[in-house]
């Protein structure tokens, strides 16, 4: 009897202690936050830096970063390899925006990044690519800032948009009003098996335009996380394009796998 008496009491005691040092944790990791907040750290490697707001991140990532900075398309900012001004896919297929904005290239520690920052949720991150966004597009003059939808069901599935949240944050650092002006109502599964006809396809009667008195003869930006065949975009812009004239940003630009 004694024996099991002295057992329940070392569990108790292990008990008392286990929860002791969570408690100590959680006071370390608030003493770690406040003494070293986020903001100081590079969003790609987590290296600490001096000036967050400048330029958020480190400068041994910014050896490496995918900066999408070469001849690109006018139109969709996509990277040409010739002189060309327009893309080939722009030349051929009718665009309802007018110009698409992208800094990075969707590569290396960018596209770990955005991936990161899609499935942890992570604000912080949404915060340093919204300053990136802001630099790229500065002399751009819009009215609003609007995102690409997500259906009700994506949305409870990942608790957040990750448009939405970029958007919120690039809103904060131009001043511009953030407003909701599309609904996404049919779902679309998943569109990186198909090519651009097939997206394009998959995404038609998908939308429905919110908020149409507010953003008529307007300038809006529209903004995604990354853009690859501009399918979701273009499809986004041609219903908004009823109504205001439509600038597209996203963080970075993926390289469509085919031509069609
Ligand atoms: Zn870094
Ligand atoms: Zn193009």
């Amino acid at each position: 009897m004694k024996e099991i008496e002295k057992l329940l009491k070392n569990k108790e005691k292990t008990q008392k202690n286990q929860k002791k040092s969570s408690f100590l944790m959680k006071i370390s990791s608030l003493i770690d936050k406040l003494l070293f907040p986020d903001d100081i750290k590079c969003i790609f490697c987590g290296r600490d830096i001096p000036t967050f707001y400048d330029k958020p991140y480190c400068n041994e990532c910014e050896k490496s970063l995918p900066f999408n900075n070469t001849n690109r398309c006018l139109i969709c900012d996509m990277p040409i390899e010739s002189e060309a001004k327009i893309c080939d896919f722009c030349q051929n297929n009718k665009r309802f925006f007018k110009k698409a904005y992208s800094p990075f290239i969707y590569d290396g520690v960018v596209r770990q990044s955005i991936l990161s920052y899609k499935f942890n949720n992570n604000r912080y991150l949404a915060k340093g690519f919204a300053i990136i966004i802001a630099k790229y597009i500065k002399n751009l003059k819009i009215d609003f800032i609007t995102f690409v939808p997500m259906t009700k069901k994506k949305f409870k599935e990942r608790s957040f948009n990750q448009s939405e949240r970029l958007a919120e944050e690039i809103g904060k650092i131009l001043n511009v009003k953030v407003i909701k002006t599309l609904n996404k109502i049919k779902d679309t599964g998943e569109q990186k098996v198909l090519n651009y006809k097939e997206r394009s396809k998959n995404l038609k009667d998908a939308f429905a335009v919110m908020n149409k008195d507010l953003i008529k003869g307007k300038s809006v930006l529209l903004v995604d996380d990354v853009i690859t065949t501009c399918a979701t975009v273009n499809t986004c812009a041609e219903y908004l394009s009823k109504y205001s004239t439509v600038f597209v940003t996203a963080i970075a630009r993926n390289f469509p796998t085919d031509k069609n």
